[in-house]
């Protein structure tokens, strides 16, 4: 890839700025981050944004980044997402070191800060039902009302919240509520609730809790816990910030962290809302979370992306507050350009179409020994063998070909990589008029390397040796949705219509070079002139080597779509 097609990569971002000038001016001496997830799910492309910015910046300015579960609703739950998590962002290339921690870690202090809210008369036990509580509430243009139970007493509401914690009430009869104002024209400050009363075994803790903190209680006083200077997330967590900030000058916290919020990453052709991921897993849309077509850490794994192109595609699209929708090519450009330094090459025909050397001999086989990367010899060579039959890929023979086609036709000649010359004498037809195969000749003198070589023939295809060459299955990923906006032309908003019924194409009479006999899981390779190829890390077999398309060779889409806008 040249570097005129890349894509400028900012230097620094607004956060890195504010973080710089927090430690020029003293404030912090030591950066402190953390990434949150909730266990709720595996991780996707949008949470590489934000770990390679929590983990980034805090390998950049020698600071630490917690690894944090935020497991407070142990409903959703998994100990399966805390492990793929965890093997995801080690994937990617961070390193927590001994700083794993999990909200639950904390529920015993969290416990105490809210009995302190509710000593000075911050919080107070609500006993109204859900509807109720949202009856009271308001709307974004009416204030709210207060709750007949705000003005409960100081010892009422420490006698009544232990025993919602000694597991007295049933699940649903009462919240603890934050007292802090129901006529705020921000909702989240109309008196949130901080725990409700859930009788259900967590993950982690068990039986010992049968209340729960809510999300933005148990957040801010988390990263206080942890020391974090700089709580990075993102802007649908802009309306939260003044209750962040309350709860933390409430309670006694050990610091106060500065929440700084950054847009979310959307990627076009895809979604990245956990709950649209969890449906496409649950209802079988796809085969599992890492189903190459996914836009998740694992399915992107398996489809042959290495880390650092994601890394690099982070990198790339920056950090801002501003909404985005990235395109798809940028990604795919980041994998592109990774693999073409990485990848070794190989030749395989995707959709074989016999050729036969009419005037090579029959028992004769010759072994060409090409480089295993043009740019790195450090690689080494690889064997290839040559004979009488071989399979070239049918795109690469037209009966009637237009003005400029430097492939095969009838009467024409090609270059065969690494090999000879050939012409195509004659074209042999099916019963049903197919073709079936060609009869070609090769002429000697024009062996790659020799001298002979300088004739004029502007076409170059890959091939294979029949006889020595391996079958194997080519898998070939397309986007999993056909509306850049997968949802938004549907009045309910039903993304599932959207999705691409042409997103996989198995092909299963491909044939390898032999040398590819030695492919491991998740080995990718770049097959010439075709794309990037992966083998498949679980379905793939030493006898039945499947192989996952992690990329093409250049961005198609960008084409088809000019085209389909009537620029071209
Ligand atoms: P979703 O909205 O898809 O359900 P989430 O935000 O609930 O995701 P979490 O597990 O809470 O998922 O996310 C952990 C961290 O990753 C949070 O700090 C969150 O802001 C960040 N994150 C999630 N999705 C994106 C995204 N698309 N772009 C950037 N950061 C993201
Ligand atoms: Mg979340």
């Amino acid at each position: 890839m040249s570097d005129k097609n890349s894509t400028p990569t900012p230097a620094t971002d607004f956060i890195r700025n504010i973080i710089s000038q927090d430690l020029d001016s003293g404030k912090h001496q030591h950066i402190v981050t953390r990434f949150p997830p909730e266990p709720n799910g595996q991780l996707h492309i949008g949470h590489a944004k934000s770990i390679c910015l929590n983990f980034g910046v805090a390998n950049d300015f020698d600071g630490k980044c917690f690894m944090r579960f935020d497991d407070t609703n142990p409903v959703k739950e998994d100990n399966e997402y805390v492990e793929g998590i965890l093997r995801d962002v080690r994937w990617l290339g961070f390193d927590w070191g001994e700083n794993l921690t999990h909200a639950s870690d904390y529920f015993e202090q969290l416990y105490l800060f809210a009995e302190e809210l509710i000593q000075k008369g911050k919080a107070y036990v609500e006993s109204q039902n859900a509807d109720e509580i949202r009856e009271l509430r308001g709307t974004l243009t009416e204030p709210g009302k207060n709750s007949p139970f705000r003005e409960r007493s100081v010892v009422d509401n420490l006698t009544l919240f232990r025993k919602m914690r000694d597991g007295e009430f049933d699940d649903g009869t009462h919240v603890l509520r934050a007292k802090i104002d129901m006529a705020s024209p921000n909702i989240n400050l109309r008196d949130p609730v901080l725990y409700r009363i859930r009788k259900i075994s967590h993950q982690r803790t068990a039986d010992q809790w049968c209340i729960y903190p809510l999300y933005d209680f148990t957040h801010g006083l988390s990263d206080a816990l942890e020391g974090v200077t700089h709580s990075l997330c993102t802007l649908e967590f802009e309306d939260h910030r003044p209750l962040y900030e309350w709860i933390l000058a409430e309670v006694s916290a050990p610091c106060l962290p500065r929440q700084i919020e950054f847009s979310r990453l959307n990627l076009r052709y895809t979604v990245l809302s956990k709950r649209r991921l969890i449906q496409l897993v649950e209802e079988r849309h796809v085969d599992g979370w890492d189903d190459p077509r996914m836009l998740t850490l694992s399915g992107l794994r398996r489809r042959g992306y290495p880390p650092s192109a994601i890394r690099l595609f982070c990198k790339r699209i920056g950090i801002s507050k501003s909404e985005n929708n990235i395109e798809m090519s940028v990604l795919e450009d980041s994998a592109r350009e990774e693999l073409d330094k990485t990848a070794p090459r190989a030749m395989a025909v995707l959709r074989p179409l016999k050729v036969v050397i009419t005037n090579y001999p029959e028992d004769k086989t010759e072994e060409f020994e090409p480089s295993r990367h043009p740019k790195n010899p450090d690689m080494g060579t690889r064997k290839v063998p040559f004979s009488r039959e071989i399979y070239i890929d049918h795109d690469d023979f037209r009966i009637d070909p237009p003005a400029k086609y430097f492939r095969l036709a009838p009467g024409k000649e090609v270059r065969l990589r690494f090999a000879y010359v050939i012409r195509c004498e004659e074209v042999i037809y099916d019963s049903d008029g197919k073709v079936r195969e060609l009869h070609c000749t090769y002429d000697q003198a024009t062996r790659s390397g020799t001298k002979a070589e300088g004739r004029k023939v502007k076409g170059i295809i890959h091939w294979v040796s029949i006889q020595h060459s391996v079958p194997v299955e080519v898998r070939l990923y397309d986007r999993l949705f056909v509306n850049p906006s997968p949802g938004s032309d549907d009045p309910g908003g039903n993304f599932l219509n959207d999705l691409n019924p042409d997103s996989i194409e198995t092909v299963t009479s491909c044939r390898v070079e032999p040398g590819l006999l030695k492919a491991k899981p998740a080995d990718v390779y770049q097959f010439e002139r075709v794309g990037y190829f992966c083998v498949d890390s679980k379905e793939s077999r030493p006898e039945a080597l499947v192989f996952n398309r992690t990329v093409t060779l250049r961005d198609t889409w960008a084409k088809l779509e000019q085209e389909n806008s009537g620029q071209n």
